[in-house]
Formats: structure tokens, C-alpha cells, sequence
């Protein structure tokens, strides 16, 4: 398996060696070991974005942890308990069975933790439909600081929501903050609470802290997915590329450079793969805003990544600008490959800030 990082002062590719040494310690089996970290791998690039430096060693370190333990089971049960909150909000009917009515207990549980105008306006934004800027004008507020606000509020109603299904308390007066500024994605907030310290030390939320970005990965709540397949495909994901970027405030060049990019990834993914998915996410870091790309396969994956990094080679990136040219046209590029078990690339471009 190969792992290649760009554009980032903490690579993915560096953690390979930690996991393989945290994973060899427990597992025998080496393509079960290849499995697990590549896996961890896969996941911790994934909640990369949300994660402040110091966090993202020991954030792989307790999701390898998981992984060997079969912890993920259990996290995967509370992601599908997830999604259904953002699809099926509602309480549930007679009809629905006991899962569905713990699952809206959990709900209300957790709504009731949060302040009343978070909650009031989480509800009447999610549900009712009601626009930011018609929020902000009755809150004397900016659409943007509604925004921001409902997005700490969702951030907070994970944290709580989960908590509540498991009908736990955490065990230390840390615990939630941690849990709260790694769901919100805060990265200083992460710093000034030593989460990553916390995650390693603390059983709780090395099982939760997984859980909550994981689900937070899958959670449909801003996230635009699209499934690739077919060349049509990839016009849908240009196009979605450029909308994205468009809202995040991308203009002119930028559109263009962006939508090429994602273009030539899931034209990557029909060619190679045939089927797989992109995935378009807006992200925020300390005040910059840019929009995250993520496209997986489970394809035949990458046997020489180096070779597929080398500009003119054609077996990977076909005719078109390959992988060089999809990381020149980005400021964060990385790829995880292995063979037969798939591709994962995952690339951001930040807005230059207006000075
Ligand atoms: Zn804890």
C-alpha cells in the first residue's frame, strides 16, 4: 500500500509507519494489518480537515485501537443511527419499531441541552425550512453569524445526541468539551484543551471521538455526494464541483481549476474504477474557507504511486492531466491506493483572503 501527501505541514503519509506499529502490536495476519491501516488511514484523511495537528496522530492511534477491537461496529450502528436523524427527523410513528423511538428520545434529549435560541433556530432551519437571512433579520444578526452559530449548534447536538443513546455520562468534566471541539471541527479549540492528549488517555472518547468525525463524514447535513459511475457522472460532479465552490465564494479561474479537477478524478474513477463516489464538502480553518474534495473507489487501486505522481505516466491518469495535474490545480492533494482494494484522493483548495 502507498500513501503520498502534499501541501499539508503534518502528512498522512507519515502516520503510516505509528499505525503499522500500534496495528503490529495486536494483529498477526498482515493483509489484516494492511487492511487495518489502510483503513485508518483512509478515515483520519477524512477527518483530517476537522482535526488541529496535534490531534491527528493520536486520532489514527485510537481509530486503528477501534478498528482492531471491532470497536467500528458499534460505530458503524451509530452512524446509521445518524444519518437517520438528518433524514428522519421526525418522532417516529406507531408503526416504527423500538429503535426508531430510542433513537427520537435521543433526539429530544439532545435538543433539550442546547440553549433555546440554538434550538429554536436549529429546528426552524432544518425542518422548517427557514433561510438564514430570515433567521438573522429576526435576530438582529448577519446570515453568516447565523450560520456559524447553527453549525456549532448541529456540532453540539451530535455530541449530545450520542450521549444520549448510550445513556452515558462521560467519565471526566473534560470529556464533553473535547467531544464538542472535535465534532465542530475547532481546531484551536482542540489545542487549548489538548484533545489529542485526551483521545489517547480517555476510553470514552477514543470510542466517541471516532464516531462522531466518521459520522460527521457520512452526515448528509453539507456534504454533496455524488455517485460516479458513467460519464454523465462526471459532468454532475463538475458541475456540483462549481456550485460548491461558487457558494464558498470561489469566482473567475478558481471555479475553473477546481471543477477541472474534480473532472479529471472522476473521469479517473469511470476509466479505472468504474464506479465509486466524489465528495464535496465546504470546510473552514482559523478563518479561511475552501472547499474539500474527496473521491473514493474501490477500484483496482494504485500498484506504484510514485510512478502514477510522475507527470506523462499514462496508466493511472489516462490521457488527461492524471494525478500531477489534479494536485498543481490544488492546494492540498493526497492519495491512499492499494491494490484491489481501491483509491482514496483527497484535495482542498483554500480562497485566497482578501487583504
Ligand atoms: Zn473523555
Amino acid at each position: 500500500m502507498s500513501v503520498h501527501a502534499a501541501g499539508h505541514s503534518s502528512g498522512i503519509a507519515e502516520l503510516d509507519p505509528l499505525i503499522r506499529r500500534v496495528v503490529g502490536g495486536r494483529l498477526r495476519d498482515q493483509s489484516a494489518l494492511d487492511d487495518v491501516v489502510q483503513e485508518t488511514l483512509a478515515r483520519t484523511m477524512a477527518a483530517r480537515i476537522r482535526l488541529d495537528d496535534g490531534a491527528l496522530a493520536p486520532y489514527a492511534i485510537v481509530t486503528a485501537r477501534n478498528l482492531v477491537s471491532g470497536l467500528w461496529r458499534r460505530e458503524e450502528r451509530s452512524q446509521r443511527h445518524l444519518h437517520r436523524l438528518v433524514d428522519r427527523w421526525e418522532p417516529p410513528g406507531p408503526d416504527d419499531d423500538v429503535v426508531l423511538r430510542e433513537q427520537a428520545e435521543a433526539v429530544a434529549v439532545a435538543l433539550a441541552e442546547l440553549p433555546p435560541r440554538e434550538r429554536l433556530g436549529l429546528v426552524a432551519h432544518e425542518l422548517e425550512g427557514r433561510e438564514t437571512a430570515s433567521l438573522a433579520e429576526e435576530w438582529g444578526s448577519t446570515p453568516g453569524a447565523v450560520a456559524a452559530q447553527l453549525k456549532r449548534a448541529r456540532a453540539k447536538l451530535r455530541v449530545e445526541y450520542l450521549l444520549a443513546l448510550g445513556r452515558i455520562d462521560p467519565p471526566t468534566p473534560l470529556c464533553r468539551p473535547v467531544l464538542m471541539a472535535l465534532s465542530g471541527g475547532e481546531r484551536r479549540r482542540q489545542r487549548e484543551l489538548e484533545a489529542g492528549q485526551h483521545l489517547l488517555e480517555c476510553d470514552f472518547c477514543s470510542d466517541m471521538g471516532p464516531t462522531l468525525l466518521q459520522s460527521r463524514e457520512k452526515g448528509a447535513e453539507d456534504d454533496v455526494q455524488v455517485p460516479v459511475e458513467c460519464d454523465a457522472d462526471v459532468v454532475a460532479a463538475r458541475q456540483r464541483a462549481r456550485e460548491v465552490a461558487a457558494e464558498v465564494g470561489f469566482s473567475g479561474t478558481d471555479l475553473t481549476l477546481i471543477s477541472t479537477a474534480v473532472s479529471e478524478i472522476a473521469r479517473n474513477i469511470v476509466q479505472f474504477a468504474r464506479r465509486g463516489e466524489v465528495v464535496l464538502t465546504r470546510v473552514e480553518d482559523d478563518g479561511r474557507s475552501g472547499v474539500r474534495v474527496v473521491a473514493r473507489d474501490a477500484g483496482p487501486g494504485i500498484a506504484d504511486l510514485d510512478r502514477a505522481e510522475q507527470d506523462g505516466f499514462s496508466t493511472y491518469g489516462g490521457m488527461g492531466l492524471g494525478l500531477p495535474g489534479c494536485r498543481r490545480l490544488m492546494d492540498e492533494f493526497e492519495v491512499t491506493s492499494k491494490v484491489d482494494k481501491g483509491t482514496t484522493v483527497v484535495m482542498t483548495k483554500w480562497r485566497q483572503q482578501p487583504n
